[in-house]
């Protein structure tokens, strides 16, 4: 990962690479704002894990000394937005183009109350790494690009130890987030087997889990859904009695499995990106009323429990001997979105259920989803108003020649324009 310095006290153990995120010209108009008058600042969290692994850095946290009303004035001073956060837990948010970093004075915990820990201001790094979850995320990264490892994350990243800082079970006492965040940072950065005194902390005390809200486990569970083998995790979670506690639904651990396996291999073609949402529908066994009540319980949005709901507890499932005519006929009633999610849930559900794919399945789910992609929404050529003006008094009569005609317009497979379809219209009102 870096080149290792030899071991002082609290010295660097190592220096990272340039990096294009801290050479950014948003990043450096920060760092110079916060130094102007000396302060030392430190990358902190995420950024650094991220950085030492090759992986993209998604957002920059930043650690100073500075009591974030002096955090604000510099910020100001340089012209820069800022805003305060969390001004009472030390956070303030500086905006830079569209670039957000989180700047957090040094902290130390004094007291917990679960999440509202009672925290002082200090200028001691270690303490401050001392107060935060995972080993992992307490490394600091100098603007220089110096490593700070006061818990020995470092090797903790290189071996996919996922370690608490200090006792797991006095942490997740601290804050039961933590427990499952543990599970969430286990699937993204760790390798079996998992740490066995945090694993029986979280066994110990997942029946706390119902006390966080729900937008915190959500927000958690999403993020353990991004991972490479979500499902995984899940069944772990499952053994240790914290799944049932949080998501006594899941219960599709093959199909979920097998989904993340076809979007993280490219086996579908790349633009289908890994997607949480679709990734929670694959893992629940559901119907339409419980799928509703996970999403509300997870505090899903209106147009989120649609989409779940819709993947989870589907009407209709594609199947692989779908022709086009039929393929379009699904899109036209559901849009390109929602088949392609059912698509992907449909192939996984049945390489899950068979084990193996018969010669040439592969091949007709991929072309489903071609016609996914090739969809454009389309709209019956003719109107109500047509039909009136063929003499059709306004009543049900309309509505009735309206979807005689349009199943007449879908069995031509939405290829009828205007004109054919008034004169199909003229035929149908004759008729009657
Ligand atoms: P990512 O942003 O990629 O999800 P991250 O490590 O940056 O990962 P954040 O949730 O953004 O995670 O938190 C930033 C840092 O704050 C963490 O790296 C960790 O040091 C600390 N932290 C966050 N939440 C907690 C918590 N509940 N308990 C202790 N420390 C925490
Ligand atoms: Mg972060």
């Amino acid at each position: 990962m870096i080149d290792k310095l030899p071991p002082s006290a609290d010295g660097p153990v190592g220096q990272l690479p340039p990096q294009d995120w801290m050479q950014a010209a948003e990043t450096r108009v920060v760092i110079a704002a916060l130094t102007a008058e000396g302060a030392e600042v430190r990358f902190v969290g995420g950024c650094v894990r991220d950085a030492l692994l090759h992986r993209p850095i998604r957002d920059i946290d930043i650690a100073t000394h500075d009591p974030p009303e002096r955090v604000m004035t510099l910020l100001e001073r340089a012209g820069l937005r800022a805003i305060p956060t969390g001004i009472a837990h030390g956070t303030v948010t500086a905006v830079v183009h569209k670039a957000h970093f989180e700047i957090t004075t040094l902290r130390c915990d004094v007291e917990t109350f679960g999440r509202h820990a009672r925290v002082e201001f200090t200028s001691d790094w270690a303490a401050d790494a001392a107060r935060r979850d995972f080993t992992i995320n307490a490394m600091f990264c100098g603007p220089d690009g110096m490593i700070f490892d006061p818990f020995d994350g470092l090797a903790d990243l290189g071996a996919g130890r996922v370690r608490f800082v200090g006792d797991p079970m006095q942490r997740i006492e601290e804050d039961v987030l933590r427990l499952l965040r543990f599970f969430r940072f286990y699937a993204h950065y760790g390798r079996p087997p998992p740490d066995t005194a945090a694993l029986a902390a979280c066994r110990a005390q997942a029946h706390k889990l119902p006390t966080l809200s729900g937008e915190r486990v959500c927000g958690e569970i999403m993020k353990l859904m991004q991972a490479p083998d979500p499902a995984s995790v899940l069944l772990l979670m499952q053994g240790e009695r914290v799944l049932a506690e949080v998501l006594p639904e899941a219960r599709a651990f093959g199909r979920l499995r097998i989904l993340a396996f076809l979007e993280e291999r490219g086996v579908v073609r790349p633009h289908i990106a890994p997607d949480p949402l679709r990734r929670l529908a694959a893992v629940l066994d559901v119907d339409r009323d419980a799928a509703a009540a996970v999403a509300a319980r997870l505090k899903l949005s209106n147009a989120q429990t649609h989409r779940l709901v819709a993947m989870a507890a589907p009407e209709r499932m594609p199947d692989p001997t779908m022709d086009a005519p039929a393929a379009r006929r699904a899109l036209h009633r559901i849009g390109a979105e929602r088949f392609r999610d059912l698509v992907l849930l449909a192939w996984a559900e049945r390489k899950a259920a068979t084990g193996r794919t018969p010669p040439g399945e592969t091949e007709r789910w991929n072309v489903l989803l071609d016609h996914a992609d090739a969809w454009a929404p389309v709209n019956l050529p003719v109107h109500g108003r047509d039909v009136m003006a063929l003499g059709l008094p306004r009543g049900p009569k309309i509505g009735t020649v309206l979807d005689e005609i349009h199943r007449w317009w879908e069995d031509g497979d939405y290829r009828a324009g205007r004109k054919e379809a008034l004169e199909r219209l003229r035929e149908l009102v004759a008729r009657d």
